[in-house]
């Protein structure tokens, strides 16, 4: 492994260097009470991940605390999703009520030695005593119970003689801990419900924070790892294996940052909403980020390992552009699936001038000619074209057949427009158009010069099929929920065509339509009688974030006879570089591909590498705002060199300056050409990370905000991010924000 791990990996090396652990044991423990998103595919690439890399193992673990959200519908979907994905867990499946009797004993354990007791104030009256942030909180009377008592209670809780709410059992940490969560933390509640597996043996269960680190342990898991927002909950899981004096090697959870994409939601219960207010097919739906609705969609596993690779495991959340996962698929993509013609929105063209019929011999894989696949496209005098691949008063710019302009057929012949035939409303109902002999691809003798090749079907072979183009299913970059739904984000199209050579009973396959994007045969609705063919991904990046292109046949103009969105090949010193940056400097395949394509900015990144290895943060700087000014100049003409751009990305490592600021210097070096180090202090940008300084700000903020506030206490937990945003902002993006997380967090949590 090169020395660009990330920090997970850094700690389990160590760990196994100090002979910490045997064996590398990690789980991926999800609840099971919703489909695994592409969050989860995450978590199990790096837990399954890890456990490959050190030749250990993963569990996969149902955390099955909670019996009224969960079902084997979901069990089964999180075996399917981590089967999919390519990984295979240790033994059979683990489910955490498996060892409710066990952890049932540990809290007994914990009773006897006065560690535990049972409460019984009601909801409202434990907040209160809880305290907040500036308060200590304060113990219940129900603290001084006696052992015999609690062992007692605890047992009747247990035999069902109480009702939900009634008691609870709570661990006697610290009721006036600086972190909120060791104020007494529920280990039991009473839950007068049927349990999926555990059907009606139990009506109390363990919480989260008793029964996860308890099942770590009685699995051997050495590495628990999990997502930022348990940071908190860290020194519980500490605390009760520590309490209990449970024999080492015992596990530790270290935590990364949570995957967030933008123009979706992300949690299993704001999916479940969609999915129960059918504002989507299914659990499965392809518009969805679970992974069902992935592998619906035809995304390919590898490339969903691919992206969650590529964009690193993080200590801070950040949200990642959904463009790079479809960057992702569209580069797995392309050099994989074979090319085939598809007409979505067909119109027909007669050929006044051919008679005949004849098989043209074209390949599925023009872009990769050694690849060997070939395919017969019959031709003859009636074939369709799309209807936006002619225009009788085109723009400028515009490429494709016009009354004065050839097109090619693609692999086929060129042709020329001789008359539009309309309906009574002046629709253009079939074009009537002249053939060239001798322009036939490869023997081309005609010497006419035409600007693009479109693809067509011949009328009577082809066979209609129905599209499904998706679009986001969100309008807004952060959703809420519901109101934001794209009205657009299905398109259903019926009338397309497709060559013969397509309609396959293979299922499972994948194509590129030329110049439409890739598809997928539906694996649960295509039939012999209704094809059915999903858009995975089109072409090019889609310009939605300005304005939304039109999504059926969305066709940019292209330059010579060129196909749109045709990845060009790398040369093979760009390949060399491209394999270095992600292979060995773990940089994302989206940044190492604009890096090692443009010479100027590799050489440039070389530098600034060669004076500060901090190979990811300099390749984002570089692959964006550097190339961004590089666009317009040479680097003579730049107002900074490689060595500042260094040097500004060394304050943001020492953590001098806060992530959000950078654009600002940058920016000021571009105007002034001075140093990032002199804008810094003379601008004084230097990063905010005293609490004392921040946690007033927070406070203002938190009055100002009651609304969201309550929401968020009410489950909204997305809110963090508004709050974070808010406190950053008012401190002109100085905090450093892991800090004003970290401090956001508490508060709101108080
Ligand atoms: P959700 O809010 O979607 O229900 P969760 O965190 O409650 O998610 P669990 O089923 O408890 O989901 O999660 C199983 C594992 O997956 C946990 O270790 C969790 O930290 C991880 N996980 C969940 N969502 C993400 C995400 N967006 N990014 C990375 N890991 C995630
Ligand atoms: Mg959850």
């Amino acid at each position: 492994m090169s020395e660009h791990k990330d920090f997970l990996r850094t700690i389990v090396e160590e760990d196994l260097k100090a002979g910490k652990y045997k064996e590398v044991v990690t789980r991926f423990p999800p609840e099971p009470n919703g489909f695994p998103h592409i969050g989860h595919a995450k978590s199990i690439c790096i837990n399954f991940g890890i456990a490959k890399d050190y030749d250990g193992h993963c569990n996969l673990r149902m955390d099955d605390t909670n019996p009224t959200t969960e079902d084997t519908r979901y069990v089964e979907a999180l075996k399917d999703a981590v089967q999919w994905l390519g990984f295979e867990w240790d033994d059979s499946v683990r489910f955490t009520s498996d060892y409710f009797a066990q952890i049932h004993a540990y809290a007994i354990e914990l009773i006897k030695m006065g560690k535990a007791y049972v409460d019984s104030v009601d909801e409202e009256q434990m907040r209160e005593l809880r305290g907040t942030v500036t308060e200590a909180g304060k113990r219940s009377k129900y603290a001084q119970r006696s052992v015999e008592e609690n062992l007692d209670l605890f047992e009747r809780m247990k035999n069902g003689e109480f009702k939900d709410g009634e008691h609870v059992l709570r661990a006697k940490i610290d009721m006036g801990a600086a972190n909120m969560k060791l104020r007494d933390p529920l280990l039991y509640r009473i839950r007068h419900a049927h349990h999926f597996r555990a059907g009606d043996t139990w009506c109390i269960y363990p919480m989260y924070d008793f029964a996860h680190c308890l099942s770590d342990y009685i699995e051997g898991v050495s590495h628990s790892i999990c997502t930022l927002e348990f940071e908190n909950n860290r020194d519980i899981y500490n605390w009760v294996l520590d309490t209990l004096g449970l024999e080492a090697p015992r596990p530790y959870q270290h935590e990364f940052a949570r995957l967030g994409i933008n123009y979706t939601v992300m949690s299993k219960r704001k999916l479940l909403e969609l999915v129960e207010a059918g504002v989507v097919s299914g659990w499965d739906d392809p518009r969805l980020p679970t992974i069902a609705g992935y592998k619906r969609r035809g995304y390919t596993p590898e490339s969903i390992i691919n992206f969650c690779d590529g964009i690193g495991i993080a200590k801070a959340n950040s949200m990642v552009d959904v463009a790079q996962l479809e960057f992702t698929i569209r580069d797995d993509l392309n050099t994989k699936v074979a090319r085939v013609m598809c007409v979505l929105d067909p119109l027909k063209v007669t050929i006044t001038n051919y008679d005949e019929s004849e098989d043209i011999e074209a390949s599925f894989y023009p872009h990769d000619v050694p690849k060997e696949g070939t395919r017969k496209l019959p031709f003859s005098k009636e074939i369709y074209i799309d209807r936006a691949d002619f225009s009788e008063t085109p723009e400028k710019g515009y490429f494709r057949l016009t009354p004065t302009q050839a097109v090619r057929l693609k692999y086929a012949y060129i042709i020329t427009f001789e008359e539009a035939i309309k309906d009574a409303d002046g629709n253009i109902v079939e074009i009537k158009a002249a053939y060239h002999p001798d322009s036939k691809s490869g023997e081309d003798t005609s010497g006419i010069k035409v600007k693009s090749a479109i693809q067509w079907v011949e009328a009577k072979m082809a066979k209609n099929v129905e599209v499904r183009v998706y679009d986001r299913l969100f309008k807004s970059e952060a959703p809420e929920g519901v109101e934001d739904i794209n009205p657009d984000s299905l398109k259903v199209i019926k009338t397309a065509l497709i060559e013969p050579a397509v309609i396959t009973d293979k299922p499972d396959v994948r194509f590129q339509f030329e110049r439409e994007g890739y598809f997928y045969a539906d694996p649960v609705d295509y039939t012999d009688e209704n094809p059915v063919f999903n858009k995975i991904v089109g072409l090019k990046e889609s310009s939605s974030k300005k304005k939304k292109a039109p999504q059926v046949a969305p066709k940019a103009e292209p330059k010579k006879e060129q196909i749109d969105g045709e990845v060009v090949a790398m040369s093979e010193s760009e390949q060399a570089l491209f394999d270095k940056y992600t292979v060995e400097l773990k940089l994302g395949s989206m940044v190492a591909d604009i890096l090692a394509r443009d010479e100027k900015l590799s050489s440039f990144y070389a530098e600034a590498l060669s004076s500060l290895n901090s190979p990811v943060s300099i390749a984002n700087i570089v692959s964006n705002d550097v190339a961004r000014e590089l666009k317009e100049k040479e680097v003579n003409e730049l107002s900074f060199d490689a060595k500042q751009i260094a040097e500004l990305v060394k304050m943001v490592d020492e953590e001098l300056i806060s992530s959000k600021i950078v654009k600002q210097v940058f920016e000021e070096m571009v105007k002034s050409g001075d140093n990032p180090t002199d804008i810094v202090e003379a601008k004084g940008l230097v990063q905010i990370s005293d609490p004392a300084v921040i946690a007033p700000i927070i406070d203002e903020i938190i009055e100002k905000n009651p609304d969201n506030v309550e929401k968020f206490r009410g489950g909204n937990t997305k809110l963090l991010g508004f709050f974070v945003g808010q406190v950053l902002k008012a401190t002109g993006g100085k905090a450093n924000p892991k800090m004003v997380n970290e401090l956001v967090a508490k508060a709101l949590n108080a």
